[in-house]
């Protein structure tokens, strides 16, 4: 490469579909002396399939630490070097943050190569607004976390976007209908650019009506977005309202209860009645 203090090649991959490899990319990693990739094997068989033969060194959770003084050592000989991860964009919930940042302490030059991004892509066709949004990464994976999480998000008014694995969706779309709302628009994205791709947009309490009555959503990888608390809106249920409208469901008929708890909260009767069918049915499925 021409830059005689080496440079390091930040290059996006595909999130699925081959296809959206960008030109750029094949020729930067055609072009470097070394690729580090976050899986050896995997990005050997992404770079066969584009015919590029480069050195391959690995760059994951586990080894970033020490693999930086090793890259940089290379960078500094005047090597180039391209970072990769399994599959999108580089340190978009994967590793490489280090390496970058210790480029830009010692003004090693850093080259983005945009590509393919799951968040990016599943923002493009959520139909939620994306003037302003929040990238949160995974979601706890333990119910009291998640809740926790959640919770000190309820109040967000920008777009929220989350990785989720498919095996916790429910759970994940159960606490959300509790702590956000059932009515809160949201978008679930699975499978991105695939061939089994599926967008649903609808509410919380529809999206976790129809993933609990479809198998397939516990396959595949995808996206959950959330559209953020409107301004002026109904404030989302929180943990001591849902208590509250359970004690007095387990005292009065399900029309007094949600008008004694509209009343002492002061919160929309159709929301508090929403919640109330939720603990309802709840109740019944236990
Ligand atoms: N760096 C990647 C990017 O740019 O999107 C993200 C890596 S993160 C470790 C992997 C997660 O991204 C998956 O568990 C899933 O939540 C999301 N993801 C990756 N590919 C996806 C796809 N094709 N469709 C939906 N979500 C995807």
């Amino acid at each position: 490469m021409s830059n005689p203090s080496g440079t390091l090649y930040v290059v996006a991959t595909p999130i699925g579909n081959l296809g959206d490899m960008s030109p750029r990319a094949v020729q930067v990693l055609t072009d470097v002396d070394t690729i580090a990739a976050e899986d050896t094997r995997h990005t050997g068989r992404l770079l066969a399939h584009f015919g590029v033969r480069r050195p391959l060194l690995s760059l994951h959770e586990h080894n970033e630490t020490q693999r930086v003084s090793r890259l940089l050592g290379l960078l500094e000989q005047g090597r180039s070097i391209a970072l990769v991860s399994d599959a999108g964009t580089p340190l978009v919930n994967d590793p490489g943050y280090r390496i970058v940042r210790a480029c830009h302490a010692r003004s090693i030059r850093v080259v983005p190569v945009p590509g393919p991004c799951a968040a990016i892509t599943a923002l493009s066709a959520a139909g939620l607004p994306t003037d302003a949004f929040v990238f949160e990464g995974f979601l706890p994976a333990k119910r009291s976390a998640r809740r926790r999480f959640l919770h000190a998000r309820r109040q967000e008014r920008r777009t929220l976007v989350f990785y989720e694995s498919p095996r916790r969706l429910t759970e994940a779309l159960e606490d959300l209908v509790e702590l956000m709302g059932p009515g809160r628009e949201a978008t679930l994205a699975r499978e991105l650019t695939k061939k089994f791709e599926t967008l649903r947009w609808g509410t919380l309490a529809d999206l976790l009506e129809q993933v609990r009555g479809d198998e397939s959503w516990r396959r595949g990888e995808l996206v959950l977005l959330v559209h953020g608390r409107e301004a002026g809106g109904e404030p989302a249920l929180d943990e001591a309202v849902t208590a509250m409208l359970e004690t007095l469901l387990g005292e009065l008929p399900l029309n007094q209860a949600v008008r004694l708890g509209a009343a002492l909260t002061g919160m929309n009767k159709n929301t508090l009645y929403a919640e109330a069918l939720r603990l309802k049915s709840g109740k019944q499925a236990d």
